[in-house]
């Protein structure tokens, strides 16, 4: 099955917003056996929709779409399709009593422009949107198929795993590629390359090396007729190189460097305070990302200037001795954490993040510090790029450095 994405909105033309859509559907297809010809970013134009529906039919099977579907004039996915199709649109009246319920549970009267989100035309059945007001559009003529989703991603990425992925997995039928990701850190590209051995050779599955900000990403992927006989292919190749990476996979597939380091201390039965200065929060924002991070955090004190750092536990001697960018200060801020916040294992953060020097030390400059009652370690680092880039690249590298000390106290 041939597909291609069509992704909707003068929006996405003029830069203000990236395709994350085409790229959630991308990532969908291979698991499918769905094969992906073309993307498309067409604008809220009538005329150019039309013209990129019509040659994507002209060639592949099915069509998926994005955005366009809201109450507006320039929404047109649905006139669209009912001219590609030749058919007209009418109020499904179900679909306006479902509608004019939403906006009665809101309390707001229903604006008449939404009443074109009731409508169908004959060749199409409706996909149900719980997340927002429009339904989506199945439509079928010839065996060809246009789908249409809503624009906003927490809408499309449900309204794809409930009714869309279901129905094309039925109509596809082909061979799926399946992939497993084994992040790891610790060891260089080579090294990787170098231990995955005779496997790289291999067809299926086949083996990709990837250098990424959180580590090396090792891709297992294997084509197969059925998800069940690819993973087959996947599992002893992955128990080879489990073997073979040991203590430096921290992950699979979309876990985080967060969520496993969530997963270590859980295991050890062990809590995590922070103290932050230049990352401002990012360190404790980062870990509370992870569902169930209250097993373990404790919490997270952004201490930004010198006087807060003493305030919280930071020994001023320490401060006034060696600075406040310094590793003996982070030392002690992971200490401090440790200790106002009761927990077992503490996390502390200082560096200069621009955009002048402090105390001596060039913008950049980070130090990282962890602290459990029977092992200490600092660190320092420079960083570059921009602000954003300094605090996301030290949040990582602290979470590397805890995984490092949580690993080795477990051994
Ligand atoms: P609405 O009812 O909100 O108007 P819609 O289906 O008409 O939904 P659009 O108007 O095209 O969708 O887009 C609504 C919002 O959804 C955009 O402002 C943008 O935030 C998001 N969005 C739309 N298309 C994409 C896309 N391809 N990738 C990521 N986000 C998108
Ligand atoms: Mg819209």
């Amino acid at each position: 099955m041939k597909a291609e994405i069509i992704s909707i909105g003068t929006e996405l033309l003029m830069g203000e917003i990236v395709d994350t859509n085409a790229a959630f559907v991308a990532s969908q297809l291979p698991s499918l056996g769905i094969d992906l010809h073309y993307v498309h970013q067409v604008g809220d134009n009538m005329e150019r929709l039309l013209e990129t529906f019509q040659r994507g039919l002209s060639r592949s099977d099915v069509l998926l779409c994005s955005g366009g579907l809201g109450p507006t004039e320039d929404d047109l996915t649905r006139e669209t399709i009912a001219k590609l199709m030749g058919e007209k649109m009418a109020v499904v009246p179900e679909l306006e009593r479902e509608l004019r319920s939403f906006f009665v549970n809101r309390g707001i009267e229903m604006p008449s422009n939404n009443l074109k989100q009731a409508m169908l035309i004959p060749s199409a059945q409706t996909l149900p949107n719980p997340m927002g007001t429009a339904p989506g559009w199945w439509a079928e003529r010839n065996g060809k198929i246009v789908v249409a989703m809503p624009g906003p991603p927490r809408e499309i990425r449900h309204m794809w795993e409930t009714q869309v992925k279901p129905r094309l997995r039925q109509r596809a039928g082909g061979a799926v590629l399946v992939s497993r990701v084994l992040k790891i850190t610790g060891i260089s590209e080579g090294a990787v390359d170098v231990m995955c051995g005779e496997h790289l050779r291999g067809t299926n599955p086949t083996i990709g090396v990837y250098a990424k900000p959180d580590g090396i990403h090792v891709r297992l992927a294997a084509k197969a007729t059925d998800d069940a006989s690819a993973r087959l292919l996947i599992a002893p190749v992955e128990t080879y190189l489990r073997g073979q990476f040991c203590d430096h996979l921290w992950g699979t597939d979309e876990e985080s460097l967060a969520a496993g380091v969530g997963r270590l201390l859980t295991e050890r039965h062990l809590t995590l305070a922070a103290m932050e200065s230049c990352t401002g929060g990012l360190f404790s924002n980062t870990v509370t990302d992870v569902a169930g991070a209250s097993q373990y955090f404790k919490g997270g004190l952004v201490t930004y200037t010198t006087e807060a750092k003493a305030r919280y536990g930071v020994d001023p001697q320490v401060l006034e001795r060696h600075g406040a960018v310094s590793e003996q200060t982070a030392a002690a801020m992971a200490r401090a954490a440790r200790e106002q916040l009761g927990a077992s294992v503490g996390v502390g953060i200082t560096g200069v993040a621009g955009p002048s020097e402090q105390e001596g030390r060039p913008v950049g400059t980070v130090h990282i510090a962890v602290d459990h009652p029977k092992a200490q370690r600092a660190y320092t680092g420079k960083y570059s790029g921009s602000r954003l880039d300094v605090k996301q690249r030290v949040t990582t590298a602290a979470l590397f450095h805890l995984r490092r000390l949580l690993v080795e106290m477990g051994e």
